[in-house]
């Protein structure tokens, strides 16, 4: 019984772990349907044993918790859950429950859409207020992000004195596409599905960034109502149209639950082709009396039931693995299948994930491999049924998009290209290039990059400072003005502190920051390209992974190249952080608490110019700790490690 009790909380525990990545983190760390599975094992327990069934469990839950981003909106009728099937002879089950009180008992089907739920409100006709389902009984205010998607219509085309309604927020998979493709090129974690991307882009703070993800929304219910009776659901639905709603599509009634099955089969089967993700399949009671009498549990309708496809699974011949170069420069291995029927389409490419994945599972061409497709749009390998070959399959050493070495840095999974002039990764080097961080070229935004890219007035990056001006005032949309602006642009940004410089580069693990350390510790490019591991770790805050991406990175020809042409196009290749003299050389500051007369800015700029570096923690390596008033832990530090503490008064000393 201990057992039992054991398992029944780590499940729970397990549920709530993953619920909160999923509804309050929009990123979900499994599968769902493993998370279902685990659902249900809880559920099974807790009636089996209902002496450890608690009121809290994840079970009796619905969603997740509204937080404080956004007023909080109380639901007046519960948004609530929906039971689930995953098998024909659930379905059957179901039908026999609903019989068990109600005769002569019509279906509506609908696909069950995969987004999020949203309450939208009307007063008048007009649109008041929407809201997330939250838990079930609180939501989030989330109106100004609902009025800017395509589709919540600010109007109705009735004015009736009140209307509360239910929809699904979603991402259409063609946005999805693009917006993971502008996450990846601006080096931002991609969202993992469409669901979590709706989500993620729904709970927005400012609705402009939700207005640009291409969000759609299919309304399926009417929660609340005044001065008008439906009487059944596919009545409300027609009405709802009517209204100018966009209702879920292919909503169809059927007498019989033979019939819903049939259609449950038939949305399953389309389900490839549709342009919007699906999860399930809904099988509602039609009539409102009926739904009346039934009622609910405290999580869900009894007059509705969820079909969950199940994740299918086929095997095939792997035929080929293609490599191909992301935008990142990560190396990418996708298997070329010979075609199988899955999920809806037709599946001949799958993800391998990265050579830690195809060693894991020892992958190889030739080999018979399983298939799986889950609620994501991509299919993966899960497992080799059948080795046809010998040993696993090893990526190339030369990045096949411009043949230059590969790299694997240590403790990353992924294989890299770090050509900074590789094709493949153009674009993204561009627009990091010249984003305000580092070179700071106005003007030069990812659009009008991706222009220039697609017009050959730019292949690589020093192209830059290259460009053809008559060419670009000809350009559509351009003119003569604009033209100039970005000659002005490009020209000034030639000025910059090397440290821009450094950072603009795209080095991996080398932000503003370490840019701005290492232009102040080699003070020229030509001395920072010339330096080893070992030269770079003596700056302080440098680690293993940044010094050997540093010397990686310059070890290409290809880099060298770039900063030769760089600099012959007359770009910058100085520190400008004016040394005084070097009194400071070789001393490392640590600068806490308030100064009396100096702010600590001014205190480390003075550092740098006599040839000092200032340093944010207290080590061994510090020389001094400048200490002003109310200084903290980093005082304690400097005494329990015995260092010199000085005032601001013993710094000028220092400095006559
Ligand atoms: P649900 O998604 O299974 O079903 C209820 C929801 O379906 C409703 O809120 C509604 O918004 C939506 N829906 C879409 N189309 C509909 C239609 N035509 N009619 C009625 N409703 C429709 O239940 P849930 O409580 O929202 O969430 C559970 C889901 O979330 C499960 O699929 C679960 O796998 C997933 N989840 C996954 C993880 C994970 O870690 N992967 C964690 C938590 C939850």
């Amino acid at each position: 019984m201990e057992n039992i009790e054991r398992k029944i909380n780590e499940l729970r525990e397990t549920l709530r772990y993953h619920s909160d990545r999923y509804y309050n983190d929009d990123a979900p760390e499994i599968e769902d349907y493993e998370y279902d599975q685990m659902m249900r094992e809880l559920k099974k327990l807790e009636e089996q044993y209902p002496e450890y069934d608690t009121p809290d469990s994840p079970t009796k839950k619905v969603g997740g918790k509204a937080d404080n981003t956004f007023a909080s909106v109380e639901h007046t009728v519960r948004m609530e859950s929906l039971q689930d099937a995953f098998s024909t002879d659930e379905i059957r089950e179901f039908d026999r429950r609903v019989h068990e009180s109600e005769n002569c008992v019509q279906y509506v089907v609908e696909p069950k859409i995969d987004g999020l739920s949203v309450s939208l409100e009307y007063v008048d006709g007009v649109f008041t207020r929407g809201s997330t389902r939250g838990d079930g009984d609180v939501g989030e205010d989330v109106s100004g992000n609902l009025r800017v998607i395509r589709n919540v219509p600010l109007k109705l085309n009735k004015s009736l004195p009140y209307i509360e309604v239910r929809g699904e927020v979603y991402m259409p998979k063609k946005s999805f596409e693009r917006v993971v493709d502008r996450q990846l090129l601006n080096d931002e974690k991609p969202f993992k599905n469409p669901r979590n991307a709706a989500a993620g882009s729904l709970r927005q703070k400012d609705s402009s960034v939700t207005a640009t993800r291409g969000l759609d929304i299919f309304v399926f219910n009417i929660q609340q109502v005044e001065g008008v009776t439906l009487n059944s659901h596919k009545e409300s639905l027609d009405f709802l149209k009517e209204l100018g709603f966009n209702t879920v599509p292919n909503y169809v009634r059927v007498d019989s639950i033979d019939r819903a099955i049939d259609e449950v089969n038939a949305i399953g089967e389309s389900r490839g082709k549709l342009e919007f993700d699906i999860d399930g399949a809904v099988i509602k009671v039609d009539d409102f009396a009926q739904r009346d009498r039934l009622g609910s549990t405290a999580k869900y309708p009894k007059w509705a039931v969820a079909f969950k496809y199940p994740p299918e699974e086929k095997q095939t011949k792997l035929i080929d693995i293609e490599i191909a170069v992301g935008r990142t420069g990560v190396l990418t291995p996708t298997a070329v299948l010979e075609s199988v029927h899955l999920a809806g389409t037709t599946v001949s490419r799958a993800t391998l994930h990265n050579q830690d994945f195809i060693d894991e599972k020892g992958i190889n061409i030739g080999d018979i491999v399983t298939v799986r497709k889950a609620g994501d749009i991509i299919p993966e390998v899960v497992c080799v049924n059948e080795h046809r070959s010998d040993g696993t399959f090893r990526f190339p050493e030369y990045c096949p998009s411009c043949g230059s070495k590969v790299v694997r840095v240590k403790d990353e999974a992924a294989i890299r290209c770090i050509n900074p002039e590789c094709p493949a990764q153009l674009l993204r080097n561009l627009i990091h290039f010249c984003s305000r961080d580092a070179m700071d070229i106005e003007g030069l935004g990812p659009a009008i990059i991706e222009t220039f890219v697609d017009k050959g007035l730019i292949s690589k990056t020093f192209d830059i400072y290259d460009l053809d001006y008559d060419a670009i005032a000809e350009l559509d949309g351009f003119k003569e003005t604009s033209a100039n602006n970005i000659r002005v642009s490009v020209e000034k940004s030639k000025d910059n502190d090397l440290s821009k410089l450094i950072f603009a580069l795209g080095i991996r693990n080398i932000g503003a920051k370490a840019g701005k350390l290492l232009s102040d510790h080699f003070k020229t490019m030509e001395a920072l390209m010339n330096a080893s591991v070992e030269d770079i770790l003596e700056i302080d805050g440098f680690g293993q992974t940044m010094a050997e991406s540093v010397v990686n990175y310059f070890s290409a020809n290809e880099a060298k190249e770039l900063i030769e042409k760089l600099s012959s196009f007359g770009v910058n290749m100085k520190s400008k952080t004016e040394i005084k003299d070097n009194r400071f050389e070789g001393m490392t500051f640590v600068l806490t608490g308030t100064l009396p007369t100096m702010k600590r800015s001014e205190a480390s700029k003075l550092v740098e110019a006599y040839g000092g570096k200032t340093s944010s923690s207290v080590s061994k390596k510090t020389t001094y700790v400048l200490a002003g008033e109310e200084a903290g832990s980093k005082l304690d530090k400097a005494n329990a490690l015995g260092i010199t503490v000085i005032d601001e008064n013993e710094f000028l000393e220092m400095l006559k």
